[in-house]
């Protein structure tokens, strides 16, 4: 590129509606936790593409057996066709994840992106239930189209569409009321109560740790308790993992220690690997009742995905990554905690599971000031929650302690210059 960064920014924001203007730049490489613009000024990355890129940008290994590949003249289409990629990924992901877990599911390509996941499994909740009405949760996040925004809490997302969004109803998140209220209690009435008017719905959706609505972690006795009141009146629960799931919380999927049995499970960005769209849908056996052509579309089964998600999967052959996790965790959460002490006027409050943290802040504005100032020092981050008062910290989890406590420093740095 002959042209400055600035420039091609402009040309590119005067033509195209686009997401950029969280990061006025023009990015042009990266490396796992370092991106790099064409002006040649280098960022940390505390965004992973949005949790597309849990195992850093330009994988080595993925990029490898991606060239093999292509040069092999591999399949390239998407087609949910039966490929010799997606059978390796099919038996890896029975071997490295599902086998050792002891978990029963059946595989579904449901489309390239999360939100397609998500759709599938509203889809086929009502077809098994022959129920319309699904239940989410308070500042919950599951997509942009119009089945996956009728879950999706956010006001401002939802009026996207314009008008009311219907068959869905909203039940207060763990902890939404504070400590003391029984929002399971609450929610048992909900369903129950005729007064309230609502039907028993087909599902009930949820995300184990809210990624968008502000890093809101459920306990795991919450999430028990909501398995309990899905099974007791053969209510579908949905466990959208899109976000939380592919090691995101430190284990593969995000509810694997909680005792609960989805009977559906979302799971797309970090899936794929290398940032390459796809998304599956794991169906309990028992409710796969769609026949063949009931469910299809054109890109569902990327063969290219099929190729760098294989080699995601090693990554859970061994514990190094969990381990790794668990050790930038605790660091994060270190740091974080001291950085809260050190400056109260901030009303800082640190939340959150593995490489998903959050840190929420307590005045108006400051946290989307924050995230601008440290885009300026070389640091790429978002914020999240209802009003964007949170600060999420969901770097690659390749990242290592060098690259972490850079950027870290440089968030303490962006609190140091907001609060001046
Ligand atoms: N579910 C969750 C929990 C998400 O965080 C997201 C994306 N932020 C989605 C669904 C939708 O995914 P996509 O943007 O790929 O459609």
């Amino acid at each position: 590129y002959k042209k400055k960064s600035m420039e091609i920014f402009e040309d590119i924001e005067s033509d195209v509606r686009s997401y950029c203007r969280a990061f006025p730049t023009v990015f042009t490489k990266a490396e796992n936790y370092t991106l790099q613009d064409v002006d040649g000024k280098e960022y940390v990355d505390f965004f992973a593409g949005a949790g597309a890129l849990n195992y850093g940008h330009n994988n080595h290994k993925m990029k490898k057996k991606l060239i093999d590949y292509i040069m092999n003249n591999g399949i390239t289409h998407s087609l949910d066709m039966a490929t010799s990629a997606k059978a390796v990924f099919l038996e890896k992901f029975n071997e490295v994840i599902l086998k050792p877990r002891k978990m029963n599911y059946k595989v579904m390509f449901p489309g390239p992106t999360g939100t397609n996941t998500v759709e599938s499994a509203l889809k086929l909740a009502r077809k098994v239930t022959g129920r319309e009405t699904i239940m989410s949760f308070t500042n919950a996040f599951h997509g942009m189209t119009l089945g996956s925004l009728s879950v999706t809490g956010n006001k401002f997302k939802r009026h996207g569409a314009g008008v009311p969004l219907n068959h869905s109803v909203f039940a207060p998140y763990d902890k939404y009321y504070g400590d003391k209220f029984d929002t399971i209690n609450y929610i048992e009435k909900l369903i129950d109560g005729a007064a309230t008017g609502i039907t028993t719905p087909a599902a009930i959706i949820l995300e184990t740790v809210q990624g968008e609505g502000g890093i809101n972690v459920a306990e795991f006795e919450w999430l028990r308790r909501i398995s309990e009141v899905c099974k007791l009146r053969e209510i579908i629960l949905i466990i959208d993992d899109v976000q939380a799931g592919c090691g995101r919380t430190g284990t593969f999927f995000s509810f694997e220690n909680t005792g609960i049995e989805p009977d559906i499970v979302c799971l797309s960005k970090s899936i794929g690997g290398y940032g390459l769209p796809m998304a599956i849908t794991l169906i309990k056996p028992e409710i796969d009742i769609w026949k063949p052509g009931e469910h299809n579309g054109t890109f569902r089964g990327n063969n290219l995905a099929f190729i760098t998600a294989v080699e995601a999967l090693t990554y859970w052959e061994n514990d190094d990554l969990h381990k790794d996790v668990m050790r930038h965790e605790e660091t994060v959460k270190i740091f974080l905690d001291e950085l809260v002490i050190k400056y109260p006027i901030i009303k800082g409050e640190v939340r959150g599971r593995g490489l998903m943290q959050g840190l929420s802040l307590g005045i108006e504005g400051f946290a989307e000031k924050v995230c601008k100032i440290a885009f300026e020092k070389g640091l790429i981050m978002e914020t999240c929650g209802a009003n964007k008062e949170v600060l999420k910290i969901m770097p690659p989890l390749t990242i290592d302690s060098v690259g972490l406590m850079k950027g870290l420093k440089v968030l303490e740095s962006s609190v140091e210059t907001c609060i001046k």
